[in-house]
């Protein structure tokens, strides 16, 4: 049988923070932006308050006024990820990581079954611990979306088991949030005519469930009845990185223009980082000479953003930075990594963050409307 098991990180930013400052072990922190921001993360400790995460600091505050509220640490978070998936790499190298605190491993093909591929989780779990100093949560089960939903079932520090056959009895009392690709409006919607659980779904069947899930309303019941059919890849099925670059038909060494050519890629990077309802902390430029060198450059913000007026301004001193050499260039790349999911942004309720974006949207759904272009930077024209 095919084993495969999904790990998620415990409260991970907020988990770092206690790992990192012993001082902060066992008392409430959140991570999150400052007293017009929201928390991002917080420990259990924490959440024992009441305090969860997209909930605005100042009432996080008023909830536990002995919070301690950490300004997000983002280079610390991204060294211990990359710490805790060399870890699970140690004991296996299929590994699909799916976001920064969260991944599955397959174990299929593995001698030894089940009963192995449990004791090498078991074994990754204890040194996460031991090394880390961070939990994790892991499901394992034959099918991968029940392994993905069986690890967040018995936070923190779970670790459930779903045996093969067993799938539909184990889904049937659970929550319907614990469904993933069931939004929250959707979710109050089945609430509303007495649906509440994952069996209830299967109870009444497709004729009740399709005017409300539409065309969701088949895979949804075949994930609710247990079976699964996605495939476990071994790849991450979203890009690590968004890049774009564009070679000049001639040579040139014109630094204005080049600028204004790579806000232009930098544009439709962000626009496809925001469509992904992702964000990036880390931008790149390239830029090629003539001679067919290379030369980078890149800046990291302390927080990830997908919104033009954070990125823009930093082009000029980045491409001054690569463009060291005295010879004209033909072309030019630029890249946005570090990514993280776009509700992790400290400044969301920021005042000047808060325009920023609603420029950005009003931009966006004007291009798609209207085929890109429509509304430019003046930078541009
Ligand atoms: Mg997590």
């Amino acid at each position: 049988m095919s084993s495969i098991a999904h790990f998620d990180a415990d409260a991970f930013f907020a988990s770092v923070e206690q790992a990192a400052d012993r001082r902060l072990r066992r008392r409430p922190v959140a991570v999150g932006g400052g007293s017009r921001g929201v928390v991002c993360s917080a420990s259990y400790e924490a959440r024992a308050f009441g305090i969860h995460s997209a909930m605005p600091t100042r009432r996080a505050l008023q909830l536990c006024p002995e919070l301690t509220l950490i300004r997000g640490q983002f280079e610390l978070y991204e060294r211990f990820s990359g710490q805790l998936f060399d870890l699970c790499e140690d004991f296996t190298p299929h590994v699909e990581q799916t976001s920064i605190d969260e991944g599955y491993v397959d174990f299929r093909g593995r001698a030894g079954g089940p009963e192995v591929a449990i004791g090498i989780l078991r074994a990754f779990d204890r040194e996460v611990s031991e090394w880390l100093k961070i939990t994790v949560s892991c499901g394992f089960s034959s099918q991968k979306r029940i392994a993905q939903i069986a690890g967040k079932a018995n936070k923190p520090h779970g670790f459930t088991i779903v045996p093969e056959g067993s799938e539909a009895a184990f889904l049937e009392p659970l929550g319907l949030y614990h469904l993933p690709g069931l939004g929250p409006v959707t979710t109050r919607r089945l609430g509303q005519i007495g649906l509440r659980s994952i069996g209830d779904l299967v109870r009444v069947g497709p004729d009740i469930l399709y005017p409300i899930l539409g065309k969701q309303a088949e895979p949804l019941l075949e994930l609710a009845r247990g079976q699964d059919s996605q495939p476990v890849t071994t790849e991450a099925p979203q890009p690590k990185s968004y890049g774009e670059q564009e070679t000049f038909d001639r040579e040139t060494g014109d630094e204005d223009q080049v600028e204004r050519d790579i806000k232009g890629l930098l544009e439709n990077q962000l626009r496809r980082l925001r469509a992904a309802r992702q964000t990036a902390r880390t931008l790149g430029i390239g830029l090629r000479y003539s001679d067919r060198e290379y030369a980078q450059a890149s800046h990291s913000f302390p927080e990830p953003s997908n919104l033009d007026p954070v990125f823009l301004p930093r082009v000029r001193v980045l491409m001054k930075r690569a463009w060291q050499r005295r010879v004209q260039v033909n072309q030019i790349r630029v890249q946005l990594s570090n990514l993280y999911p776009a509700w992790i942004q400290n400044d969301l309720f920021d005042e000047t963050q808060l325009r920023a974006r609603r420029i950005c949207e009003v931009g966006d759904d004007l291009n798609s409307r209207f085929g890109k272009g429509s509304l430019m930077r003046a930078s541009q024209l």
